[in-house]
This record gives structure tokens, sequence and C-alpha cells, in this order.
């Protein structure tokens, strides 16, 4: 019999905006033995974000360093930060025999494309573009030129959403947060994944 699986890694990418972010938290609260990494930022807090919780914040010296060192599966820059997703966080989460989320952008989830097979990758898609830019908008923390920026992008990173396994549109925070639950309840039931120690059990 074969041996007993690893965690499976669920990759959720959206433009910003979108309401990944909201849905990737309220997923957790919802789904037991499912974590988030954490990732590193070079961006500065936004009211209300806590070091170590929404992200670790660090100095752009440091992060070059941690990518010289090998210290992320990936790595990007967006909206003119840099954003990674630890080597060691991640393999921690996993070992410890839970799920992985990673809210991470489009550039980011081609390189876990690349490296690592059985990632189950996800996107998020606003219910119009006239939403999206009302959103942003209403965020508040966001410039003028900042909102169009990241309009410009989501275009852009829209145009990938054909590379992913699911697609959600968030209309509705309700409903999404249950397609996503779904799609992670289905995964957890793919026949490769079932712990043999189960079906051990079942045949005594
Ligand atoms: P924000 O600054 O609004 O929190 O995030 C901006 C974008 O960076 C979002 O699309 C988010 O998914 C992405 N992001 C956050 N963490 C990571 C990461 O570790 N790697 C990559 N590639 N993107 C990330």
């Amino acid at each position: 019999m074969r041996k007993k699986s690893k965690g499976s890694i669920f990759i959720v990418s959206a433009p910003s905006g979108a309401g990944k972010t909201t849905l990737c938290k309220e997923i957790i609260d919802t789904v037991d033995r499912l974590k988030q990494s954490v990732s590193f930022t070079t961006r500065k807090p936004r009211k209300g974000e806590i070091n170590g919780v929404d992200y670790s914040f660090i100095s752009k010296e440091k992060f070059k360093k941690m990518i010289t060192s090998g210290d992320f599966v990936e790595w990007a820059e967006v909206h003119g930060n840099l954003y990674g997703t630890s080597r060691r966080r991640l393999e921690n989460i996993l070992k410890s025999g839970s799920d992985v989320i990673l809210d991470i952008d489009t550039q980011g989830a081609r390189q876990i494309r690349k490296s690592c097979r059985g990632g189950v990758f996800v996107f998020i898609l606003p219910p119009s573009m006239k939403v999206l830019r009302k959103r942003l908008e209403n965020r508040g923390s966001n410039s003028k030129d900042d909102t169009e920026r990241r309009l410009k992008r989501a275009v852009y990173e829209i145009r990938d959403y054909d590379k992913y396994d699911y697609v959600i549109v968030n209309n509705i925070l309700k409903n999404s947060i249950r397609k996503l639950e779904s799609i992670i309840i289905a995964e957890r039931l793919r026949n490769k994944k079932i712990d043999t120690d189960l079906i051990r059990k079942i045949l005594n």
C-alpha cells in the first residue's frame, strides 16, 4: 500500500480588489487543517496590519539577501514592492499535517507551477471592472494613481485566468467562500490524498 500523502498547496490569485485576501482569511476560519503561509514583503504596513500576522515586513536589503540565500519558493515585484513565500514556512505547515493556502500574484503562481507539482490553482475574478474600480476606490488607502495602476495591472493579470484549475467570480462573499471550501474538500477526497491508515482500519 502506498504511503500517506503530503498536504496540498492551494494557490489563490486575483487582481487587487477582487476580494482574495478577505476570502483567504475567511476560509482559514471555516476549514480545518488549513493554514496560510505569511509572506515577506518590502511594502510598508497599512493601518491595522500586524507584523508576522498579515505579512513579515522587511527592508529591501533583507529581502534581497533572502533571495540570494534561496529562502523563497517564489517571489515577485508587485505594485513596486517585493513579495515572497518562505520555503521554510511553507514546509513547516505541510509537515504539521495541514494544507496550505498561498495568496499570491500571477507571477508567483507561475513559479510555483514550474517548481512544485500537485498544486491546486484557483483564480478569483471580480464580477466586473466597474465593481473592481469601486472596491479599489472604497478602500481609501489607495491614491487615485495607485487605483489606476492596479486597474491596468488587473487586465494583465486576468489574462492568466485560463492557466488556473478553478475560477470563482467573487460577487457575493458568502457564496465564494462556499465555492472555495468545495474545491478544498474535493481535493482532499482525491484518491491519492486518502490516508492509507484509514483504508487499513476499514479492512481490519
Ligand atoms: P497587497 O499589498 O495588496 O497586500 O498585495 C498585493 C499583491 O501581492 C496581491 O496580489 C497579493 O496576492 C500579492 N502577494 C502577497 N504575498 C505574496 C507573495 O508572497 N508572493 C507573491 N508573488 N505575491 C504576493
